[in-house]
């Protein structure tokens, strides 16, 4: 079999080199003669690498020192309920991009008073809505930066008179980002940063202790502040995996470098999308994610769409099927998503189009 091409929504490709070193940590940690899966987290070694993660993260996003950063299991969707408890006290606003951001905001309405500032519900979520104002009496606005199902994108660090909110599970590490700007950023790994299994939050800590409630233990990221994010065994593999993915960006060049690559990948897709007549773009221009690619059949082509899946298997394309709640395809080409890869998707469309024409 030839080069197979991921282009999975999450657990995402990860780069080569990466899984080399963690498939060479699985039987030998750092020359300790112990697997990592068997490693003491209490040993010098591990907290090293612990340690060289946080920098990482620090170093890559130009993290100030007002903001810690945390690895939490959980997932994203933990985070959801994190979010409420760490941060709602009496009302909060949530932007409503998507089946995440619904799925956030329910977690917070469990808790108190919650609301959508702005929906793009009535058009499945195929766009930013724009133009609202943010009150000045909320504890804190949510947005979902990046909507991975929709494939629709906030690519600028918005100004916001309340503490700001961000889930950027599947757009962190593709482009810069003011972190200052934001009281809390967090996501699950397995989008852009690594394997499944580990979560991240960057919260300034200034930020925390202002609600009344009591948070328990494990959902209070003051815990995980004060331990290290090692107040309990932390997801030992998926952290080591993750630092390595941090290494490999840092050796790309960083942030920057990246998000070049990135723009150019998606800009190659979208313009495929755009010329060929058998395929049209379902996110509204202006909000198109660089992240991940969301297409269906051009009207008068809807049912040639299991056959365009089908075909693109014969070209070693993996992962290109739609969420079920847009149909189509979605092409997710997140860091590790090289140009030759997005390359080989726009040849298999270009030779789908000259067979049907
Ligand atoms: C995948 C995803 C989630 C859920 O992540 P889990 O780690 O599976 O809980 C949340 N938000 C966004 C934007 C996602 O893409």
């Amino acid at each position: 079999m030839g080069k197979v091409h991921v282009f999975n929504a999450g657990p995402c490709l990860l780069p080569q080199q990466v899984i080399d070193n963690a498939a060479e940590a699985l039987k030998d940690f750092k020359g300790t003669g112990v697997s990592v899966l068997s490693i003491s987290h209490r040993t010098k070694e591990w907290e090293a690498t612990m340690e060289e993660c946080r920098s990482l993260w620090k170093e890559l996003l130009n993290i100030p020192d007002t903001h810690e950063v945390l690895f939490l299991g959980g997932g994203a969707s933990m985070e959801f309920l994190y979010v409420a408890m760490n941060y709602l006290e009496k009302k909060a606003a949530y932007l409503e991009t998507g089946v995440w951001a619904k799925k956030a905001l329910k977690e917070a309405k469990g808790l108190g008073e919650a609301y959508a500032i702005a929906s793009s519900a009535d058009r499945n979520y195929s766009y930013i809505p724009k133009g609202f104002e943010i009150p000045t009496d909320i504890d804190y606005l949510h947005i979902t930066t990046n909507n991975t199902i929709y494939g629709t994108e906030i690519r600028e660090d918005i100004d916001c008179p309340v503490p700001l909110i961000a889930d950027m599970s599947s757009d962190i590490m593709s482009r810069p980002v003011d972190v200052s700007k934001y009281a809390l950023i967090y996501g699950g790994a397995q989008k852009n940063v690594g394997p499944a299994g580990v979560a991240f939050a960057i919260v300034n800590k200034e930020s925390l202790g202002k609600v009344s409630r009591y948070i328990p233990t494990m959902l209070d990221y003051r815990t995980h502040i004060d331990k290290l994010s090692m107040f309990n065994t932390p997801p030992v593999f998926p952290i080591y995996v993750m630092n390595e993915t941090l290494k490999w960006l840092k050796g790309m060049g960083g942030v920057e470098a990246i998000h070049k690559i990135d723009v150019k990948k998606a800009e190659l897709l979208y313009s495929e999308i755009d010329r060929n007549p058998l395929f049209v773009g379902t996110a509204a221009v202006e909000d198109r994610s660089i992240m991940n690619v969301c297409f269906v059949m051009a009207p008068g082509y809807e049912a040639l769409q299991d056959e365009f899946l089908a075909f693109s298997k014969t070209r070693n394309i993996v992962g290109i099927k739609g969420h079920r709640s847009v149909g189509g395809f979605r092409a997710s080409i997140y860091n590790a998503c090289t140009v030759e890869d997005v390359q080989a998707l726009v040849d298999c469309m270009q030779e789908f189009e000259n067979l049907k024409k």
